[in-house]
């Protein structure tokens, strides 16, 4: 039996695409192999990776001049590419929401002048500052933000006005789960394994004027150039993440695309967030406008009702609702592929649980 997993990542992947994937794993579409087992220089190949960033093109919209690449090293490997790439007077601003944005903060540090700009950080990150153009150095070479914070539950409801310095967005929890317009930033960057596919590639969406900053000393295989320079194809990629990820490309267009999983998005947060806001038990503690749609953090009166909550719920088949270490509690992670069905089920379970524990 398949469980309602509310894992933060790597988290549930659509059914259907599993399965999809799994009728075509010993044989890919009549070459007598499976994808994992394709050369990567092969014509077979490179019609699943063209494929995979035509879609992922078309379903965000995303304009002529941005190159898109999928490279490896997870959203980790960004925090220090970022300033080895975008270098000019060698000054980045960031903006701490939360705990992968101060590593981010952290790791740029070595490589650029970068300044915390504003941060939640004595507040537990339980909101977004709000930030204004006079918070910005006028000379940054970028402003750094982290669009959905992933542990804590928050996100961003606003674009920073940031003149004509470009802003660097991490959406490893977003990407994909709402409409946004790409030419707002200079870059994107997000480790699949959330709404794309499993883990193994990143994406990486790209101003083309941004591609030709980087420092003298930035590694080639984290220079973004020589990966869009190569079509994703500078190394060997994660040929099967890659490929896993181009049919989660065709599932989300089938189903309506960004605007048709916004809108179901946008109705599973709400159900939910109502629901903990109508308990006694059960409370979220981040600030409402800046709550997330993908990560919903909540906590019951004590850690012993917590453990209890976790244990029972997974008896009942929701599993990994534990929160992340750092913070405790539970975290229902509830991206793209996540159904309406699962979070009725959650719910109908906090119910139960709250009348036989209150
Ligand atoms: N940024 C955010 C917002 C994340 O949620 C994560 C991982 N959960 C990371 C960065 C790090 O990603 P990776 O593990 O792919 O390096």
């Amino acid at each position: 039996m398949r469980v309602y997993n509310f894992s933060a990542g790597p988290p549930a992947l659509p059914e259907e695409v599993l399965k999809r994937v799994q009728s075509k794993l010993l044989n890919y579409e009549n070459n007598g192999m499976s994808v994992m087992e394709m050369s990567h220089r092969s014509k077979e190949y490179e019609a699943i990776n063209d494929e995979a960033e035509a879609l992922l093109r078309e379903l965000m919209n995303v304009p002529a001049n941005y190159s898109i690449a999928f490279v490896q090293g997870g959203a980790t490997t960004q925090f220090e590419s970022v300033p080895l790439n975008i270098y000019k007077n060698g000054k980045a601003d960031y903006v701490v929401t939360g705990i992968w944005a101060e590593k981010a903060f952290k790791e740029a540090d070595k490589f650029t002048d970068a300044k915390c700009i504003a941060s939640s950080k004595e507040k537990a990150f339980s909101f977004i500052p709000k930030i204004t153009k006079n918070d910005i150095r006028p000379d940054a070479d970028y402003l750094h933000i982290c669009h959905n914070n992933t542990i804590v539950g928050t996100r961003f409801n606003y674009i920073p006005s940031s003149g004509n310095v470009p802003i660097v967005n991490d959406m490893s929890s977003s990407i994909l789960s709402e409409e946004i317009n790409v030419a707002d930033y200079g870059m994107i960057y997000a480790g699949a394994q959330k709404n794309i596919g499993p883990s193994g590639a990143t994406v990486l969406i790209i101003r083309n004027d941004l591609l030709e900053m980087s420092q003298k000393i930035c590694p080639s295989m984290l220079k973004w150039k020589s990966h869009t320079d190569a079509k994703s194809i500078f190394h060997t990629p994660p040929t099967f993440s890659i490929y896993f990820s181009m049919e989660i490309f065709r599932w989300l267009k089938e189903i309506g695309g960004v605007k048709a999983i916004e809108k179901i998005n946008i109705d599973k947060a709400k159900m939910l967030y109502d629901h903990i806001d109508n308990s006694k038990l059960f409370a979220n503690n981040v600030a409402k406008e800046d709550r997330s749609l993908m990560n919903v953090p909540f906590v019951s009166p004590s850690k012993e009702m917590d453990a209890k909550f976790l244990a029972e719920a997974k008896k009942a088949g929701l599993v990994t609702l534990a929160g992340h270490n750092l913070v405790g509690g539970m975290r229902a992670s509830i991206y793209n592929a996540m159904p309406v069905a699962g979070v009725k089920a959650l719910i109908e379970f906090m119910k139960k649980f709250e009348k036989e524990n209150s």
